[in-house]
């Protein structure tokens, strides 16, 4: 599928636009949120906001389906062919998955069908064949004691999820999450708030009981900090800001001390050596980095950092590269740089490039909205030049299309300048000397770090987090299915 009728689509959802608590659809008649499509900003639904009360009903529907629905006591080779069915279905929805997607977020819907629904049903699917492979371990005692670990769910985990990869994100969560035999009550964000229902719907169809998967609709400040207060959420992961992860680490601390996997934001450097094979490549690469979902990607490759000598080619490469790109609507074919997720966050790209330039940056390209034949906020993929690790876009991590370049003539000038005060999320090195790369490989100070590429690939087992302020804990691998468990020690006494 590559377009879609939007005002179609947008009746769907208005239909049911509610929580999801207990297997059930819960509508509210209180507040209320508008929802605005990116593309061409009409408010075309809205979602509840839940209260407290409403984070207590389904936190509680969650803890007596963990109690009674026999989820976490299931034989794990059962619960693994749920969650693949629950993986199926999900990959089998695809015609009705994908306009939801796309409608609502900046995903392009012949991306949403290539990559997102795809990607969201193996991330399921691939946490499934976790489900019966790591139950704790026999460990050396003395010969007259057994010990062992074992592992067990938490609960109840509250999950809370941004609006960039409104499925993908969720996957990450509620994948290990069920796999581990919890349940789970999740947040979408409240710009995104409907696509997720869906996927609440087709967990029910694949045999997951009512209660594990609840959907729980609203914003930060009301919502999702009753949700990571409530007495009886065991465990929370957070992906978002690295402002709101700070607040949701502090609820935490404050509500219990609850065990916390944050993955925030980032300010990712793309180091360019002047051996890189296949410059044109290169070049095309840090442009996808920079350019796709418009930017609002955490681990945007946002700030390039090039050897002198290639530096004019590479730079002329890039903007040969963007200006391929074509705005347009996320149910039209052929858009290829999807609109900003509001007006609000559009005019903080525009202002951030304004004092930039004010700064004593100069604008290689772009640094204005981009003509497109819907209203939305579209950017144009911009490139600053001439700026220092001072210059206001070096330095905030933009969530949109600006790419900052700075040039160095030793690998020693290019760890200094990678180096991000506040950020870690991310690194790409760029090199035909593997040596170097590997050197940098362990200098970087960064949770994943691309070699010769960047961006991930099918690989689930590669986890994904960040270090310094960029997060804690692990999303995918197997450190994020062992989030999802704690460890009961056991020592058994034989001699009596
Ligand atoms: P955000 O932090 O504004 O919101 C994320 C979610 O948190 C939303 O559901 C929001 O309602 C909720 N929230 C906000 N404040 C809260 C609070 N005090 N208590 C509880 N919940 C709260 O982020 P966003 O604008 O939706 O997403 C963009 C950010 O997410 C960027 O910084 C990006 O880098 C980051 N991100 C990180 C990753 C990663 O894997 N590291 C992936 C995607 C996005």
């Amino acid at each position: 599928m590559d377009q879609f009728d939007p005002a179609a689509v947008a009746a769907s959802v208005a239909e049911k636009a509610g929580h999801f608590i207990g297997g059930e659809w819960v509508v509210e008649g209180a507040a209320h949120i508008g929802v605005a499509r990116p593309s061409d900003g009409v408010v075309y639904a809205s979602a509840p906001l839940g209260d407290a009360q409403r984070v207590d009903h389904a936190v509680d529907n969650a803890k007596r389906a963990f109690r009674t629905s026999g989820w976490p006591r299931m034989a794990p080779r059962e619960r693994a062919r749920i969650l693949r069915r629950f993986a199926d279905l999900i990959a089998a929805d695809t015609a009705t998955l994908a306009p939801l997607e796309a409608l609502g977020s900046t995903r392009p819907v012949r991306d949403v069908c290539a990559w997102d629904v795809p990607f969201t049903a193996e991330g399921i699917r691939f946490y499934a064949e976790f489900a019966d492979k790591l139950g704790g371990e026999v460990v050396a005692t003395d010969y007259d004691h057994l010990g062992m670990t074992i592992a067990e769910p938490y609960g109840v985990v509250g999950a809370i999820a941004p609006w960039n990869f409104p499925l993908v994100m969720a996957s990450w969560k509620i994948g290990p999450a069920f796999a581990a035999g919890n349940a789970v009550v999740l947040k979408p964000s409240e710009m995104t708030p409907f696509s997720v229902l869906r996927l609440a719907e087709l967990a029910i169809e694949a045999g997951i009981p009512p209660g594990i998967f609840n959907v729980v609709q609203g914003d930060g400040a009301t919502t999702g900090d009753a949700l990571v207060r409530h007495p009886d959420i065991a465990k929370v992961t957070f992906t978002g800001s690295t402002r709101a992860g700070s607040a949701i680490m502090a609820a935490c601390a404050q509500s219990g001390t609850k065990p916390v996997t944050l993955e925030l934001g980032g300010k990712s450097p793309q180091i360019v050596f002047a051996d890189a094979p296949k410059l044109d490549e290169v070049a095309r690469r840090i442009a996808g980095a920079i350019a796709v979902n418009a930017g609002q990607v955490c681990v945007a490759g946002s700030r390039l950092l090039v050897e002198r000598a290639v530096a004019d080619e590479l730079v002329s490469r890039i903007e040969q590269a963007i200006a391929e790109l074509r705005a347009g609507a996320t149910w039209a074919s052929g858009t290829t740089l999807p609109p900003i997720i509001s007006e609000t966050q559009a005019a903080r790209i525009e202002g951030i490039v304004e004092r930039s330039v004010a700064e004593g940056a100069t604008l290689y390209c772009g640094g204005r909205r981009a003509d497109a034949p819907v209203p939305g906020a579209f950017y144009l993929p911009t490139i600053l030049t001439g700026v220092t690790a001072q210059t206001e876009a070096v330095r905030a991590e933009i969530f949109g299309p600006v790419l900052t370049v700075q040039t160095f003539d030793t690998e020693e000038e290019a760890l200094a300048l990678a180096s991000h005060p506040e950020y870690g999320l991310a690194a790409g090195v760029h090199t035909a000397d593997i040596g170097r790369a590997l050197r940098l490989v362990r200098a970087l100070e960064a949770g994943t770090v691309w070699v010769n590429r960047y961006g991930r690939s099918n690989d689930f087992m590669i986890p994904t987090g960040g270090y310094k302020r960029s997060g804690m804990g692990k999303d995918l691998g197997r450190q994020g299915y062992e989030a999802h468990l704690r460890f009961k020690s056991v020592l058994i006494d034989t001699r009596t």
